[in-house]
């Protein structure tokens, strides 16, 4: 399970460039650079998104693959404040999905619509900043805490940045770090636990105060306490919100309003966990080989 990992940490790095980008930050990679500029769109920078996502028959495929299609034939709709898990096994396209959502990309066929408009008529620093990533492995920068947490909305205040390390379930930990909240984190925040980073990482989100959560749930052991916190927090961030989540955990499956199961880039079945229970097909048989674990 670790691949899922690989593309969002790229995908991660990539929205560490725009916003440094934003930030102000010396050089960004050319690469960057020209998407930054050629961000435009019809919609006002300030477009307040709701979070209905549509696909309309999306097809995407990455330049450096010349066979077939990543995914395609992507067709849903997802009311604002909808929870979608996708499952599905390594490779199917899910990663790839989520990127489209926060046009990382451009779909290659088909049209995705972001609360009925075409996603290419929004600035993407509109659509970043109205969307919220929690990742497996969060990245963190060499900086304090707070600038950690701050990442989310550059111009939150420090009160704000308190109130959301609160929901998060964070602030007991960051306190009882050496020096709070201005603790300084190395770069691959060695000196924190995996589960105090997706903590950080939903502190973060709940700066943003996003319309549409992009998660990845960990699939590494974190202990108990912290990943009661974790599930807590992330309930909590998701309300409201329409979420798509890279489920691994059958709880999240059957939390979530509709499921997706990816396979070979295409929705191969979709409804309630009940549904699909009910369809006996791919994903009963998930359920069936993992005994009870995760998907
Ligand atoms: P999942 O998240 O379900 O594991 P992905 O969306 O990551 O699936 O991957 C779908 C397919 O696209 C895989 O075959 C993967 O190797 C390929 N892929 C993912 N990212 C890239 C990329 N940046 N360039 C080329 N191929 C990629």
């Amino acid at each position: 399970a670790r691949q899922f990992t690989r593309p969002l940490n790229e995908l991660a790095n990539q929205i560490n460039t725009v916003l440094s980008a934003i930030a102000g930050a010396e050089r960004v990679f050319s690469i960057m650079e020209e998407e930054v500029e050629d961000d435009v769109g019809k919609l006002p920078e300030h477009f307040q998104i709701r979070g209905e996502v549509e696909f309309r028959n999306v097809s995407f495929k990455y330049e450096s693959k010349n066979k077939s299609d990543t995914v395609q034939n992507l067709n849903f709709h997802v009311k604002p404040g909808q929870t979608v898990a996708l499952v599905g096994p390594t490779g199917a396209g899910k990663t790839t999905t989520m990127m489209l959502i926060a046009r990382f990309y451009d779909a290659t066929g088909g049209v995705i619509l972001i609360d009925g408009y075409d996603i290419r008529e929004f600035k993407r620093s509109t659509l970043r900043r109205q969307m919220a990533f929690v990742l497996q492995d969060p990245f963190l920068f060499e900086a304090s805490v707070r600038e950690n947490i701050r990442y989310g909305r550059l111009d939150a205040t420090d009160e704000e940045i308190v109130e959301a390390a609160k929901k998060a379930n964070a602030h007991d930990f960051i306190m009882k770090l050496p020096n709070g909240y201005d603790t300084v984190l190395k770069a691959d925040g060695s000196e924190i636990s995996q589960g105090q980073k997706q903590l950080l990482s939903i502190a973060r989100a709940f700066v943003a105060n996003p319309a549409i959560l992009l998660l990845d749930e960990a699939t590494s052991s974190i202990d108990t306490v912290t990943e009661k916190k974790i599930q807590e927090a992330l309930e909590e961030l998701m309300k409201g919100r329409t979420s798509f989540v890279i489920a691994h955990r059958l709880n999240t499956v059957r939390h979530a309003d509709i499921v997706f199961v990816m396979k070979d880039g295409r929705i191969a079945e979709s409804g309630s966990q009940q549904e699909l229970i009910g369809k006996d097909g791919i994903y009963a048989n998930m359920l069936k080989q993992s005994k009870g674990g995760g998907v």
